[in-house]
């Protein structure tokens, strides 16, 4: 029983589940907790002598010892935390430590770690095999349901990632208008692909890196930006490249600046703008598709764009993006038109499955209000107690899609979110991986919640913010 002094720290607050098991005391463990005392002030028995063994392996493997940047932990320091498995809303890593998880795998689990009904039907799925590379009926089931949920899409491709949808909107909107140029938002991201690496938000801000080498002056030319919320930069933008921008993309919602809300005049300026101009607007719906309301932001605002891409919530936790949107124009996409893209492991039927089975449960009566709900009271009390703890705090939710910045706010814009004192958020998230809650590593990732997330799963991450907050 480790109590901290001058604290009031006590591992006797937490649920017995959230005990971490015992762990034999080892020179990585010594360092561990070395470097968390400095973190947070904090000396407790919090061990992660496993993670630390096996991230050391993987870094000799994998480049930075992870397959995506943002899991190495960069701009929290320590260690990033290696997983054993996920149910409901926790997460257990390979030392034993359960967490209450608001990460959700970034987006996909929003009814919850492997749900039962999607693994039911998975295994089912898996017995008639892994993969077809042919049509299947699954891509007629999901695309259905893609279809009646989400405004402006009439016909829709299935990829693997976010990124690919965004590759090939961008390419069907280039093929569609014949223009080049393209507005994006600063610290909005789009996945990799070489003409989004502008300004793209967490990933690309934590490591200080504002674009990536390796990407061509050549891709990025026709990229243009412009801060998030600012339509008269938007306006000025399409003065002066007037019939030469083929399309304006952006998240509805912000989640890779930080929880960035738009400003209504913002998305309804938007629309109107690129409609005069015969520019198309794309909705990158990857992380807010079926999360801020079972139509997605586009549904919640209540504005159609003319290109939305998916991903995330839609493949259920296995790989899966799209791209759709009027029929016209999506019936430039190959073999129905001569705008080239294809994917062998396209349309799944692993990853139809678990997307169908996760929309199924989305249509069940009352979800979004429950997300509403829990993300509401989440985010009150969090925010609530840093005040309380006399930090400069500000953030905000709609549904299962929640953020904070240290910071006075109000945030509209990356620069604002730049603002914040991102040290602090740091020994935030260190402080609350010691009481059993996982968050986003970087002060600029948007947090979610999940179905399967109870009031007392938020009542113990309050009071364990409350903990953290007045010792940071
Ligand atoms: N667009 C948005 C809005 C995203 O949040 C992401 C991923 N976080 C992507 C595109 C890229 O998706 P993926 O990581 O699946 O390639």
């Amino acid at each position: 029983m480790a109590s901290v002094a001058g604290v009031g720290f006590s591992w006797r607050s937490c649920k017995p589940s959230l005990l971490p098991r015992p762990a034999k005391p080892s020179r990585a463990a010594t360092r561990l907790a070395f470097t968390i005392r400095n973190a947070v002030s904090v000396e407790k028995n919090y061990a992660l002598q496993k993670s630390e063994e096996i991230f050391s392996a993987a870094k000799e493997l994998m480049p930075g010892g992870v397959n995506s940047p943002v899991r190495a932990f960069k701009s929290v320091g320590g260690q990033p935390i290696v997983f054993d498995s996920v149910k409901g809303s926790r997460m257990w890593d390979v030392d034993g430590n359960e967490y209450i998880d608001y990460v959700g795998s970034w987006g996909p689990a929003i009814i919850g770690h492997a749900d039962d009904k999607v693994n039911a039907a998975l295994i089912e799925a898996l017995k008639k095999g892994t993969s077809f590379g042919a049509p299947c009926v699954l891509e007629n089931v999901l695309a259905e349901m893609v279809i009646s949920a989400v405004r402006s899409i009439e016909m829709v491709r299935f990829v693997n990632s976010g990124t690919e949808a965004c590759m090939g909107v961008l390419r069907l909107a280039r093929a569609f208008t014949g223009r080049q140029k393209l507005i994006k938002f600063e610290g909005c991201y789009h996945g990799h692909a070489n003409a989004f690496l502008v300004k793209a938000g967490s990933g690309v801000a934590t490591l200080g890196l504002p674009d990536s080498p390796g990407v061509p002056k050549g891709a990025t030319v026709d990229t243009l930006t412009s801060p998030y919320n600012d339509l008269e930069t938007v306006k000025k933008l399409f003065e002066t490249h007037k019939g030469e921008i083929a399309a304006v993309i952006l998240e509805p919602v912000v989640g890779n600046a930080g929880f960035i809300p738009p400003k209504l005049e913002f998305l309804n300026g938007l629309r109107e703008i690129t409609k005069q101009d015969g520019a198309l607007l794309i909705f990158d719906e990857v992380m807010t598709g079926f999360r801020l309301a079972y139509g997605g932001a586009q549904e919640y605002f209540g504005i159609t764009p003319d290109l939305t891409t998916l991903g995330k919530v839609i493949g259920g936790g296995l790989p899966v993006g799209a791209y759709g949107g009027r029929k016209d124009i999506m019936q430039m996409v190959a073999p129905a038109g001569p705008m080239y893209q294809a994917g062998t492991l396209s349309g799944n039927p692993l990853a139809m499955t678990a997307g169908i089975h996760t929309l199924k449960r989305l249509t069940e009566p009352g979800t979004y209000e429950y997300l509403d709900k829990i993300t509401s009271d989440l985010t009150n009390g969090i925010l609530d107690a840093g005040k309380r703890a006399g930090h400069e705090i500000c953030g905000g939710y709609i549904r299962g899609m929640f953020g904070f910045f240290f910071n006075a706010g109000p945030v509209h814009n990356f620069d604002d979110a730049k603002k914040s004192d991102t040290a602090k958020f740091a020994r935030f998230h260190r402080g609350m991986l010691e009481e059993g809650v996982y968050l986003a590593p970087s002060q600029f990732e948007a947090g979610f919640t999940s179905l399967a997330h109870t009031s007392k799963d938020i009542e113990q991450t309050i009071e364990a913010a409350e903990r953290v907050l007045k010792r940071i």
